[in-house]
């Protein structure tokens, strides 16, 4: 399991990841909000906990832009702060758990334990809508059983869409996605990769929201 870790205080950091790996999980961490925002564009890990007192921005930002990758991935926020304002607007935006320092290495671990069980459970499922099945595990999408040959862009338009069902998601969301900052990105790229996408997949399955972006229809 890959935990991202992001945390400033360098000595918790520290004693986190030591604790962490020798539990077995894979742990990467990063000090700043920003530089982690960055990373969960590039790729998602299994779960994440998040300092919300972090130097550059503020924590909240961070769980933000991970909650525009994934509406699903375990998020457990780490806080100073303990008044319940805090707690309640942290919760309310998307994170999954709580935990207010100093606490118990054991208690983070039984957290992450539960995490653990429910991110195995998402990666074993794969996503099916109709007769489109998408595996992130194995980066496979097939259409009736039948396996469809994706690029690496087409499958990852595919499973933000996918994954946020129901919810359109907004050109400038998909962009977010697939590219990283400061990358140069024509206009219609975006279209280009729906427009192949569509070919591949059965007529309707992604829709067109005009002037807004794209969505499936939960089935
Ligand atoms: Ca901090």
């Amino acid at each position: 399991m890959q935990v991202l870790l992001i945390e400033d205080d360098t000595a918790l950091a520290e004693a986190l990841t030591q604790t962490l790996t020798h539990k077995g999980f894979t742990v990467n961490h990063l000090a700043q909000g920003k530089l982690a925002i960055q990373s969960v564009k590039m790729e998602l890990p299994d779960m994440i906990v998040l300092d919300l007192g972090l130097p550059d921005i503020d924590g909240i930002e961070v769980l933000k832009a991970i909650r525009q990758q994934s509406s699903e991935l375990p998020v457990l926020l780490l806080t100073a702060r303990t008044s319940l304002e805090d707690k309640v607007s942290g919760l309310d935006r998307g994170a999954d758990d709580y935990l207010a320092k100093p606490f118990e290495v054991d208690e983070l671990l039984a957290r992450l334990r539960v995490f653990e069980r429910r991110a195995s459970t998402l990666k074993h499922a794969g996503l099916t809508i109709g007769t489109v099945t998408l595996d992130s595990a194995s980066h496979q999408v097939s259409v009736a059983d039948k396996a469809v040959d994706l690029s690496r862009r087409e499958f990852m338009v595919l499973k933000a869409l996918m994954e946020n069902a129901g919810r359109v998601q907004t050109r400038d969301s998909l962009e977010s996605k697939l590219y990283s900052w400061g990358e140069e990105v024509a206009s219609n790229t975006i279209e280009v990769h729906i427009h192949h996408l569509r070919k591949k997949l059965p007529d309707n399955f992604i829709q067109t929201l005009r002037g807004i972006g794209y969505i499936i229809k939960s089935s």
